[in-house]
């Protein structure tokens, strides 16, 4: 069998995803006759945003062979253990959505299932006492956990906040070194075949760039995936609501939390994000419940520092394109589609579909049963999320505005409801595989925000509670001692990355 291979891939937008992608083939065929062609207009320029990052990327960084250290500094990153949340359950409540684990089972049974039995019984101890990373978060520590073997902080699981401006520069030139060509310039039109592939994008200068496989990261419009191929878009609006954001930059105060912060305010919510040169700020509203100039007002008086840039309105549309892959073309990044980024989810997604676009690679032809199982499990990716995400506003117990009183009674997707139910009746959920939010991640935001389930497992009925006491005590101390002998946020991003 003849099989006709792709020889040339052209990348359309040089934002994140745009790089990422380049890095990733670049990296792949780099030994190969493989040819890349990145096209990004400097005049269009970057979203620019896109800083809080989910463990997944340092699985992509050390795929990629590039070292740590050597990235942080040149994104001046910082490290990440989690979301602080403040506000969404009722004003003056917070909570931490911690990375990772929370303890051990213990004697077979699953740790959340000991702590609601042990609660049952009378402990108030709260459940995030069992995770390093919301201990080391409070305690505003940080240290890297491979050199803490041995101790109950070795599972602690963390990412990055980092300049989306500079990660773009240094995937760039990480990919360029790989092969891949660059050519700077406004891509005006787009051919296509008789059979609807398209065949190349001619620029205003009028160089045309042919290729056999197209990745559209040209950011919300989706220059070849809804421009020339007119996929269509799934809106997820009545989900979740929210459909424009304010960013402003502000200085670095000297307090880099290791973990983001989002607020929740009158419309929507606000982040904070540390990085060690500057902090970068947002409010993410609807425009149903806030002016433009209200988000501004808002998002300025919650500020620390001065701002460093003129806020700026991001608009956009929560959704998924209906085929992220059709014909020739993938789409990535905000082509893709968009979920506000509570849980910091885009660039995951990026490489998550790379990932999965290289396991079902096509020929030229591209045969559309590997499109439609990518459309499929993309698709799956991005309900999974924003039911993940619908959760942290249905559950919340605020009215003190129409934006919370609508969340209050908001329409819910049929699998988070089933979830739900699920876990009030039964007290658990069961992991699945491909998902990105485990359990111990639900079991967060349900603790943070009061969703208490009517009992546990009946099987710790069988257990000896007094040892389950004590394992749960003794597990909760040992990540207190612990964390409590590590260096601050500052002084290790000091000592580990020098200027
Ligand atoms: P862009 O950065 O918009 O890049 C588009 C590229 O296409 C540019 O290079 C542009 O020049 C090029 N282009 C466009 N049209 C043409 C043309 N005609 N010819 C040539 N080139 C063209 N993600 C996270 O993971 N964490 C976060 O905390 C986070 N926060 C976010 C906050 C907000 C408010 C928003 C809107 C997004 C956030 N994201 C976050 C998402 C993240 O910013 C994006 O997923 C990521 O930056 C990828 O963007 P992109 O590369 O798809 O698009």
């Amino acid at each position: 069998m003849i099989q006709e291979s792709i020889k040339k891939f052209v990348i359309v937008g040089g934002g994140t995803a745009g790089w990422i992608a380049a890095a990733t083939l670049g990296n792949i065929f780099r030994h190969s006759e493989v040819e890349i062609e990145l096209v990004e207009s400097d005049d269009i320029g970057v979203i620019g945003v896109g800083e809080a990052t989910i463990p997944p990327l340092l699985t992509i960084l050390e795929s990629l062979g590039i070292d740590l250290v050597d990235f942080i500094k040149h994104t001046q990153a910082s490290f990440k253990l989690g979301i602080q949340f403040d506000d969404w359950h009722t004003i003056g409540q917070g909570y931490f959505h911690p990375f990772g684990t929370l303890g051990r089972s213990i004697d077979g049974h699953d740790f959340f299932q000991c702590w609601l039995k042990s609660k049952s019984e009378g402990d108030d101890t709260p459940l995030m006492a069992h995770s390093p990373e919301s201990v080391l978060a409070e305690q505003g520590r940080f240290f890297l956990p491979f050199e803490a073997q041995g101790t109950p902080l070795a599972s602690t699981t963390f990412a990055l906040h980092l300049d989306a401006v500079l990660a773009g520069k240094y995937l760039r030139k990480f990919a360029e070194k790989s092969g891949v060509k660059r050519t700077e310039g406004l891509v005006e039109s787009v051919s296509k075949s008789d059979k609807g592939f398209i065949e190349s994008v001619t620029l205003k200068s009028g160089v045309e760039i042919a290729g056999d496989f197209f990745i559209d990261c040209s950011g919300f419009k989706g220059l070849l995936i809804e421009e020339a191929l007119e996929t269509g878009y799934e809106d997820w609006s009545e989900f979740l609501p929210c459909n424009r954001a304010v960013t402003v930059q502000t200085e670095n105060m000297g307090d880099t939390t290791p973990y983001t912060i989002a607020t929740a305010r009158a419309a929507g919510w606000t982040w904070r994000i540390p990085l060690q040169h500057r902090t970068g700020n947002g409010y993410v509203f609807c425009d149903k419940y806030c002016s433009d100039e209200e988000a501004v007002e808002t998002l300025l008086s919650s500020i620390e520092g001065e701002p460093l840039t003129e806020p700026r309105v991001i608009p956009f549309t929560t959704g998924v394109r209906h085929k992220a892959w059709s014909q020739n073309c993938l789409a990535l990044g905000l082509a893709q589609g968009f979920l506000e980024p509570l849980e910091s989810t885009a660039i995951h997604l990026v490489s998550k579909s790379l990932a999965l676009f290289v396991r079902l690679f096509p020929t030229a032809e591209c045969d559309t049963q590997l499109s439609d199982e990518f459309n499929r499990r993309v698709r799956q990716d991005y309900e999974e999320i924003r039911d993940f995400l619908v959760l942290h506003y249905c559950t919340t117990q605020r009215d003190d505005t129409p934006f919370w009183r609508w969340c209050q009674q908001m329409p819910l997707p049929e699998k988070l409801k089933a979830k739900l139910e699920l876990f009030k009746v039964h007290g658990g959920l069961i992991p699945g595989t491909e998902e990105l939010f485990q359990p111990t991640s639900w079991y967060a935001v349900f603790d943070g925000m009061g969703v208490e389930p009517i009992g546990y497992n009946p099987t710790l009925d069988a257990i000896d509670y007094h040892k389950l006491k004590q394992s749960l005590h003794s597990g909760k101390t040992a990540i207190q001692t612990s964390a409590a002998t590590q260096p601050s946020h500052d002084e290790f991003l000091r000592t580990y990355c020098p200027a």
